[in-house]
């Protein structure tokens, strides 16, 4: 019962020689992170920074991020995660929204954050380099723009407002007061994916964040304390990276493998040599490690245990990829609004493909019909599902009205139809606002994006409702061959006919080289969508 910042320093008196992160060979202790901690909180203060000031953090997955977010936590400030491949539209929105007056970035993005500042309340920028806690230039993970730059070399970043995030940490002490922060005070204004429109700012308190780490810890049947390496590829700016690889991992003592950047051939090497034995991920890894022509040169058989959610997880993925390395995957399900994690399928005891499991250790789940949300449906019946539990938001950041729809009576509406079997696992059929209507018939265009994967030619697939002038909408496919393989139209839907109900076949395919997605792999059906309701002007 007491807030994450605090019970890193009982983890850290309690290992502090163990090996806190790992960075391309650049280690730190759960000491030395501490004292950077405490130091980057120390300079944070002088700067002005006090409970609820709001402090953005648009950096990939390194050292300098646990720093500035565990820092921001212990002095009571609020953090707000900023994706570090937005363009000025999407950081201006958020950071003017957040009411954001610091920020830390990498140095390769403070160009396009500088056209932004005059739009928002920010008046400190610190700026840090990934070359600060790299012992060697890692040239692959730098986008080429930066690499002319020459940005490998020292930050030149130093003067009033814009500081020098190492120069700060050098300069500052590890003396601090105690942090002030309690567990109903706001920790995190969580922005959402964006997937299906604007992305809102989830108000999780320090409750909500604590709440989870200890729930889904009790989900793994034997975490090592003290003992375990976690991969940290899902970025830290996303709700599921940042609760499950960082917090969920420093609580236990873990060794945290800080991957910036998700390139396969580059990963395969870290899996290989890192040998991590935690590896919480999202579908569209797992597709390009189990599809990899040469995963056969790695091995990756250090994994014992992997969490995924964000998207549904093809069952033919999840099995390949157990046969690969032999560890346990089991499939979850969450949203930004809950902290994310809410049902997980456990670990020992019955899994069941296809299912996001049982709810968490607290939570409560209930289906209720679409129309109204509150009659309960039995199991077997599709409806909405609504959610309860300390992880569970305060609501949506200056948005009365939204937060009013969605947490209703206690309860949580998650905008996910699913239902429930005799035994309480759920299944999602789809989001509410993905459904297609054709022909009076719903079409959830998940069941269909399931049906093109099991081809053996396809490698990526989505299906999208497009307008259509008989039938309102119908479907259309968009698939992207494996490499190599070339399959037609014909093929695509003589496929489909074997497997789905008339109503649900797709009308047209299209044929792409890749597909719309977010950062953490979700496909942007909205883009399709968006660019086929454009063609119809
Ligand atoms: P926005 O709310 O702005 O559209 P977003 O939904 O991507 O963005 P997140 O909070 O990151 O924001 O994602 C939560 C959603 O992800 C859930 O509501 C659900 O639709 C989907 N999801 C999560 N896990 C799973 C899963 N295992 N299977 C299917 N869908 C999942």
């Amino acid at each position: 019962d007491k807030p994450l910042p605090v019970l890193l320093r009982e983890t850290v008196e309690k290992y502090p020689e163990n090996i806190a992160t790992e960075f391309f060979g650049a280690k730190l202790t759960y000491r030395e992170l501490w004292d950077r901690i405490q130091r980057f909180a120390h300079a944070l203060r002088d700067l002005g920074v006090t409970k609820d000031t709001k402090v953005a953090i648009m950096l990939p997955n390194c050292p300098q991020t646990i720093i500035a977010y565990y820092a921001t936590l212990w002095v009571g400030a609020v953090v707000v995660m900023t994706n570090p491949m937005y363009v000025e539209r999407e950081m201006e929105h958020q950071w003017s929204n957040s009411e954001a007056e610091v920020v830390v970035v990498l140095d390769h993005l403070f160009p396009k954050v500088q056209k932004v500042l005059p739009e928002t309340r920010i008046r400190k920028v610190i700026v840090t380099s990934l070359r600060e806690y790299l012992p060697a230039p890692v040239r692959w993970l730098y986008p080429l723009k930066a690499k002319k730059q020459k940005l490998f070399t020292a930050v030149p970043y130093d003067g009033k407002d814009i500081l020098n995030f190492s120069k700060l940490v050098e300069k500052s002490t590890a003396d601090n007061p105690p942090c002030p922060a309690a567990l109903d005070d706001l920790a995190l204004l969580q922005y959402t994916g964006g997937t299906t429109g604007v992305s809102k700012g989830v108000m999780l308190i320090h409750r909500n964040i604590l709440a989870n780490v200890v729930q889904i810890c009790a989900w793994f049947p034997d975490v090592r304390r003290g003992s375990e390496r976690v991969v940290a590829i899902l970025p830290f700016f996303h709700v599921f990276g940042m609760t499950v690889s960082m917090n969920l991992a420093l609580y236990a003592g873990s060794t945290v493998i800080l991957v910036p950047r998700f390139e396969v051939n580059e990963f395969l090497k870290v899996l290989h040599k890192s040998r991590p034995t935690l590896f919480p991920g999202v579908p569209t890894i797992y597709v390009a490690i189990v599809n990899h022509p040469k995963i056969k040169d790695f091995d990756i058989s250090s994994i014992r245990y992997c969490i995924t959610g964000s998207a549904p997880m093809p069952v033919e993925v999840l099995k390949k990829f157990e046969q690969i390395t032999g560890g346990v995957i089991v499939e979850g399900y969450g949203l930004s609004e809950a902290g994310p994690v809410t049902h997980v399928n456990p670990f020992v005891g019955k899994r069941k493909p296809g299912s996001i499991g049982i709810p968490l250790p607290d939570t409560d789940y209930r289906i209720v019909d679409l129309e109204t949300g509150t009659q309960v449906l039995p199991p077997g019946e599709e409806g909405e599902l609504v959610v309860k539990g300390p992880q569970v938001m305060l609501g949506y950041w200056k948005m009365p009205q939204e937060t009013e729809a969605t947490l209703r009576n206690g309860w949580l509406y998650t905008g996910d139809i699913a239902k429930a079997d005799s035994e309480g696992y759920v299944f999602i059929v789809d989001r509410k606002k993905d459904m297609i209507i054709a022909g009076g018939y719903n079409i959830y265009p998940r069941e269909i994006d399931e049906v093109l994967y099991e081809h053996p030619k396809i490698l990526d697939a989505v299906t999208v409702g497009v307008p259509d002038p008989y039938r309102g909408e119908t479907v259309k496919a968009f698939v992207v061959p494996k490499p190599g393989e070339t399959v037609t139209e014909k093929e695509v839907i003589d496929f489909c006919r074997t497997k789905l109900a008339a109503y649900k076949i797709p009308r047209a395919v299209e044929f792409r080289e890749s597909l719309p997605k977010t950062m953490v792999g979700k496909i942007l059906r909205k883009d399709l969508r968006a660019e086929e309701l454009r063609k119809k002007e």
